[in-house]
């Protein structure tokens, strides 16, 4: 998915990518500022979009927590001003979404912790006894601890909208998933999320409170990149094998010696090989492992190196199921096999490439029958 993130980081092996929005927000919140109390307050503008950005963090942990508990652990979440989107394999999130009690569960997790988080907030504010939280204006640069509790009720509430993505919005996928399918499902809550975006931003325009617009508009994007996601699996999910795989590639023998298996790497573009016995698949070798057996022990067999612990594909089965093998395993090759014949490999490194000339290759088809 293409993702208009500004920066990524890593933590505890999740990818966490701040998507652009975030930007967004902090124009929109230097414009209003600025205005109201003038230059002087852009530093706690930062600092408040920085209690955005922590809160929406603390929102996505709880997702993530009660995810990994439930056996679905999450390997990137791009940050909204409003909540996160899980990156990575979207089937697993499509097995998520069809069990309603788990997906319902995760789902309220990220609400729950930013009702925790306001909840300790208000708790401080009162025990400090500086002011409520309640002092208004609810969220201001001019005073930093009422806006996190009132950034943190925001989105418990948000959250809870039936506008997908957002999380009621997912349980509300969840639900209409029981009775149509995914992407029937999806697209419906996508509309659904498309129709509150539409009345934030009407209601903003109508009372001139910009941020419903921003809500708004924030809901739409997100709504957008969900569905595109979605998509873009339904077509993963058409594409075959044989659409696809390499029809032209280099095998190795178990009997080649790894210098040999080097030579050959060093012509050929492949980085991964299959290895091919009398006919026989029985094996499967990365450039990479060549160079690390060679370093590490010198000169031996491809049999020696190879790994037999591979996945095969038929030359019917979808690019998505294939995929899904390669993943859940960490390969980056699958050999195409016809009849316990070798007809094609399908590699990582050459998947996005294939798919872009397959894209091509079909457009022009479709524009040389028009022509006829
Ligand atoms: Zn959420």
């Amino acid at each position: 998915m293409r993702s208009w993130s500004v920066f990524t980081v890593r933590f505890r092996g999740i990818d966490l990518r701040v998507h652009i929005t975030f930007l967004v927000l902090l124009v929109f919140l230097l414009l209003i500022e600025v205005n109201r109390s003038g230059p002087g307050v852009v530093p706690r503008v930062f600092g408040l979009t920085g209690l955005v950005l922590v809160s929406v963090l603390l929102h996505e942990a709880g997702h993530a927590v009660i995810s990994a508990r439930m056996g679905v652990p999450i390997k990137g979440i791009l940050l909204f001003p409003l909540g996160g989107l899980a990156l990575g394999d979207p089937m697993a999130q499509e097995e998520r979404a069809h069990n309603l009690r788990r997906e319902t569960w995760i789902a309220l997790a990220g609400p729950l912790v930013n009702a925790g988080v306001a909840g300790a907030t208000a708790a401080v504010l009162l025990a400090t006894g500086i002011h409520g939280p309640w002092f208004p204006p609810a969220v201001s640069a001019v005073s930093l601890a009422t806006s996190f509790f009132w950034i943190n009720v925001s989105l418990v509430v948000l959250n809870l909208l039936p506008a997908f993505p957002l999380d009621g919005g997912r349980i509300l996928r969840a639900w209409l998933a029981r009775r149509m399918e995914f992407r029937r499902a999806t697209r419906r809550a996508v509309s659904l999320g498309h129709l509150i975006a539409g009345l934030f931003m009407l209601a903003g325009a109508a009372t001139s409170i910009q941020w419903l617009m921003l809500v708004g508009f924030f809901i739409f994007m997100a709504a957008q990149m969900e569905e595109r996601a979605v998509m873009f699996q339904s077509v993963v999910e058409a594409v075959q094998m044989e659409d696809i795989m390499l029809t032209e590639f280099s095998i190795l023998s178990p009997a080649d010696t790894l210098e040999d298996a080097l030579n050959k790497a060093v012509h050929c573009l492949q980085d991964d090989f299959p290895v091919v016995s009398g006919g026989d698949l029985v094996g499967v070798i990365t450039r990479q492992t060549i160079v690390d057996r060679l370093r590490a022990e010198g000169n031996g067999y491809v049999q020696g190196a190879m790994s037999k612990a591979f996945e095969i594909a038929s030359r019917t089965e979808s690019l998505g199921s294939a995929f899904r093998k390669l993943t859940s395993r960490g390969l980056s090759l699958i050999p195409v096999v016809d009849q316990e014949r070798l007809v094609g490999i399908v590699t990582l490194q050459h998947l996005m490439h294939s798919m872009g000339l397959l894209a091509e290759s079909r457009r022009l088809r479709r524009q040389m029958e028009e022509k006829m």
